[in-house]
């Protein structure tokens, strides 16, 4: 567990950055890396439950098999996807005022703190 675990604290690392200052190019590309290592990570646990299934139906042994680790890790894994995605999504979306520095939804015309037009 010990990887999963260091995976959630590097997420966990990453929203709380993002909290602070969005919209940097940067902060894209460390969530795009690390979007790309979820997708991994799901992929890697896909394979892994499929292999138990597989393994447990080759021996009989399905009905007495408990799966539940597995698919809770993907499900964990899903939502930390969906979340990276979010945050994605929401820094595309904001822009930086030009004088005050604040981060304003791109799609508005003046900065709500400073009235400057953008
Ligand atoms: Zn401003």
């Amino acid at each position: 567990m010990g990887i999963f675990n260091d995976f959630l604290e590097n997420a966990k690392a990453v929203v709380y950055k993002v909290g602070e200052k969005a919209s940097d190019a940067y902060d894209i590309t460390k969530l795009n890396t690390i979007k790309a290592r979820h997708e991994r990570d799901l992929a890697k646990q896909y394979k892994a439950l499929g292999v138990k299934y597989y393994g447990a139906f080759k021996s009989n042994e399905l009905e007495k098999t408990d799966f539940s680790k597995e698919l809770s890790e993907i499900e964990d894994l899903i939502e930390q996807l969906d979340n990276t995605k979010k945050q994605i999504d929401n820094i595309k979306s904001m822009k930086r005022c030009p004088v005050c520095s604040k981060l304003i939804k791109a799609d508005e015309t003046y900065c709500s703190e400073c009235g400057s037009k953008l």
